[in-house]
């Protein structure tokens, strides 16, 4: 990465997704300096197309020296300043494929640019001041949205609305420190300090820092969707819930790989939240080691999940055996999915679920038959709303790092508040109020280190 802090060289990459025999356009994007010389070098315009700024135009890219026709394109200029790196750009609108894009990657190395690293696209637009980091997190978190909602947020992010709140607290904070440090350098020609001002400040500035690190739940769920385990006996009906679920219209199934071990089965999307249903009922057990296994299962997929979908067989009842995967997982919130409901008499439904005192959310379902989804969606949702999950409910969501900076920011303000209140000299108060302004600027990038960059940008992918 290290290489990358210096925006000198001229970068290039392959912009779009490269998938065999996939896609009608391929993208190469090139940044930099030389951008425009390799373009001249490249591409050819019949005609007399003027080379301007923020024009399209087309023609031919060729081999420079042999002359050779490598592919007809379009050919996009974006003269720095008006550009996503604020340098040069230029875009080389190719047929799509794997050949006709590599071909004119590697013509243009050969004219100078250097094959850019993952997200140094971005990085370069963070370095050249055109986003700050909460920005340039956003757009990863956009390309790799699961879901409307969560590239709702991330827009939201791109919009500037996490990084504003951010930097205003930061600069509360640093005129906090400026009125303190005065004091301790012109001591005699100056009012004393009102304390009291200082403490409302902090106190508000700590309300608004945990106001927004409530939002790291909702960011995480909005990244890697709820993780929801449906857990029960066998044969009670799991993979029939799983398969009808994942067959619903309302139940969008995206087939994405797997992030996290083997336990994740399917990707739906239930009123805008990406969800994992991690699976359980997959793997078929022996007859003699059936009831230790389907225990033992529900216990692990309960440690993984965020909410818990006990199913039972109506006709069954509550058995000894749903209580017993009913004690393993009631540290998470459960729902109660009461499958088989067509086998059973309505009155009988109602006394068994009047019988059962928890779990308190219960649902009646026929797999086999596509029955029940709605209700089984409703309830989840109602669990997400209703704050088991789920505390805040606004527009921004932070992620993992900026939560980690945040807390630090917040551990530095209390350690201000409990020195002020043991009485401190006013040297003491500024060391924690800088560390908080250090964590503060982390999140937006003024104040930031190379290590924090690599993780950031590692993220992305290349020609971002
Ligand atoms: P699992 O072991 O919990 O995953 O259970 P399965 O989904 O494999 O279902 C076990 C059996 O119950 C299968 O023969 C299903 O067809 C049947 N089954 C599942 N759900 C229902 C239902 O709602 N009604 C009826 N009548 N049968 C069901």
């Amino acid at each position: 990465m290290s290489q990358t802090l210096t925006t000198g060289t001229t970068i290039a990459a392959i912009a779009t997704a490269i998938v065999p025999q996939q896609g009608s356009v391929g993208i190469v994007r090139v940044s930099g300096t030389q951008a425009i010389a390799i373009a001249r070098a490249l591409f050819h315009a019949p005609g007399s197309q003027p080379w301007e700024t923020h024009r399209i135009l087309y023609g031919y890219i060729r081999h420079p020296q042999t002359q050779q026709l490598v592919d007809e394109a379009l050919l996009l200029i974006m003269k720095a300043p008006r550009s996503y790196t604020r340098e040069d750009v230029v875009e080389f609108h190719c047929h799509g494929g794997i050949i006709a894009v590599q071909q004119v990657l590697q013509l243009c190395v050969e004219q100078g640019a250097r094959l850019a690293q993952p997200g140094e696209f971005t990085l370069r637009a963070f370095l050249n001041g055109r986003l700050d980091l909460t920005q340039a997190e956003s757009i990863a978190d956009l390309v790799g949205a699961k879901s409307p909602q969560a590239a709702q947020t991330a827009l939201a992010g791109l919009q500037g609305k996490l990084a504003q709140p951010i930097r205003q607290l930061r600069v509360t904070c640093l005129d906090i420190l400026a009125e303190i440090e005065a004091r301790i350098d012109f001591e005699e020609d100056l009012p004393p300090l009102d304390e009291e001002v200082v403490k409302a400040q902090l106190e508000q500035v700590l309300a608004e820092v945990t106001r927004i690190l409530a939002t790291a739940d909702r960011g995480e769920l909005l990244r890697t969707g709820l993780k929801v385990a449906i857990v029960g006996r066998p044969n009670v009906g799991k993979s029939s819930l799983l398969n009808a679920w994942s067959r619903s219209d309302r139940a969008i199934v995206t087939d994405l790989p797997g992030t996290t071990r083997d336990v994740v089965e399917s990707h739906l999307v239930v009123g805008g939240i990406p969800i994992q249903v991690l699976d359980t009922a997959g793997i078929r057990e022996t007859a003699d080691m059936v009831e230790k296994i389907g225990v033992e299962r529900s216990r692990h997929a309960a440690s993984h999940a965020d909410l818990v979908l006990l199913t039972i067989d109506a006709q069954a009842g509550w058995t000894p055996d749903d209580e017993e995967i009913y004690l393993q997982v009631q540290h998470r919130p459960v729902i109660l999915v009461i499958n088989k409901m067509d086998l059973v008499a309505e009155d009988r439904l109602k006394l068994l679920q009047s019988k059962i005192q928890n779990p308190k959310s219960k649902i009646l379902t026929a797999a086999a038959r596509n029955q029940g989804i709605d209700a089984l969606e409703k309830a989840i949702l109602a669990a997400v709303q209703s704050g088991d999950i789920l505390a805040a409910n606004l527009d921004l969501a932070i992620n993992q790092r900026q939560a980690e900076a945040l807390t630090r920011a917040q551990i530095s303000l209390q350690q201000v508040q409990a020195t002020i209140a043991d009485r401190l000299p006013l040297d003491f108060w500024t060391i924690d109020l800088r560390g908080a302004i250090q964590a503060l600027g982390e999140i937006t990038g003024e104040e930031v280190t190379e290590s924090v960059l690599d993780r950031i940008f590692s993220r992305f992918c290349i020609g971002k």
